[in-house]
């Protein structure tokens, strides 16, 4: 079905920021793509809030880990709506967390399957297609990076704080490749936000209310108020900044 509307692409869009943003995305005038790995559930109900939102809405179910279901979801993406305009690059775990030292094998490599290579699998996709260039309809690719990636996040998860350096440099990168292709790249890095990445990382679903003491706003940030900086530079509003990298972390 070819559609007039703008279309994103949301990576691991079934619960936390990116929801928030498929659901946002919808309100302002977007059809959305909402890829999820593991709940099909959950990715149906964000579909439909998003359709009675007045948007066209399809599920991608894909690991955005492995590069053959990156290429699949964006084509399931673009046969259901048609050709994706805006990527948000945001599927991502920390790994439970611990000292580096007590880290295992096991987990490091899965934060960084998916935070680094994932990320690179995802951009390089939406690079291929959006770029006018290549035929594409050119648009923007927001990534989700983090306030790790400057904090270090010492005595939780310093690999994640290194995977997401990695999703900042990209951003640098590919914003400079794509500048002249009519596709701009940008970057937003949450600080602690209301999700269940917290909950997973520790088994602990309290945490997140005691970091309230590190964050000068002394309040954790909503999934929503991250999702309206993505707008902010998916928009047209926003037509002129590439290569930024904007926190919205209360201060922090
Ligand atoms: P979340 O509530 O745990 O949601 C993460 C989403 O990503 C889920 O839908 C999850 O689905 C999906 N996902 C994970 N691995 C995936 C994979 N290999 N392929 C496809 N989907 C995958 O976490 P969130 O807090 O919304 O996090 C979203 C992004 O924001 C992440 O990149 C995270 O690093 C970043 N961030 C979050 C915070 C925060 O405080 N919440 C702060 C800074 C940055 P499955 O469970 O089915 O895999």
């Amino acid at each position: 079905m070819a559609s007039q509307r703008p279309i994103v692409l949301i990576t691991g869009a079934s619960r936390g920021i990116g929801a928030a943003v498929a659901q946002l995305a919808a309100q302002r005038g977007y059809d959305v793509a909402i890829n999820y790995r593991s709940e099909r559930d959950a990715a149906e109900l964000v579909a439909r809030v998003c359709r009675d939102a007045g948007a066209a809405a399809v599920i991608c179910q894909g690991d955005m880990a492995v590069s053959a279901d990156v290429i699949r979801v964006f084509d399931e993406a673009q046969a259901g709506l048609g050709p994706v305009s805006h990527v948000v690059n945001n599927a991502g775990i920390t790994g439970r967390s611990s000292r580096l030292e007590s880290a295992s094998d096991e987990t490091i490599r899965a934060c960084i399957d998916i935070n680094v290579l994932g990320a690179l699998w995802v951009a390089r996709e939406a690079a291929r297609r959006l770029s006018k260039e290549n035929g594409g309809p050119g648009g923007s690719i927001v990534n989700i990076s983090s306030v790790a990636s400057r904090l270090g996040s010492a005595g939780e998860y310093v690999w994640y704080a290194a995977s997401k350096a990695a999703v900042d440099a990209l951003t640098i990168g590919l914003s400079q490749e794509l500048a002249g292709q009519g596709v701009r790249v940008n970057a937003v890095s949450p600080g602690i936000t209301r999700t269940e990445i917290h909950e997973k990382s520790t088994g602990d679903a309290e945490r997140v209310e005691r970091f309230r003491a590190k964050i000068p706003m002394n309040r954790i940030g909503e999934p929503e108020e991250i999702a309206e900086a993505i707008l902010f530079l998916m928009s047209d509003a926003a037509s002129y900044i590439t290569g930024t990298n904007v926190s919205v972390s209360g201060g922090r």
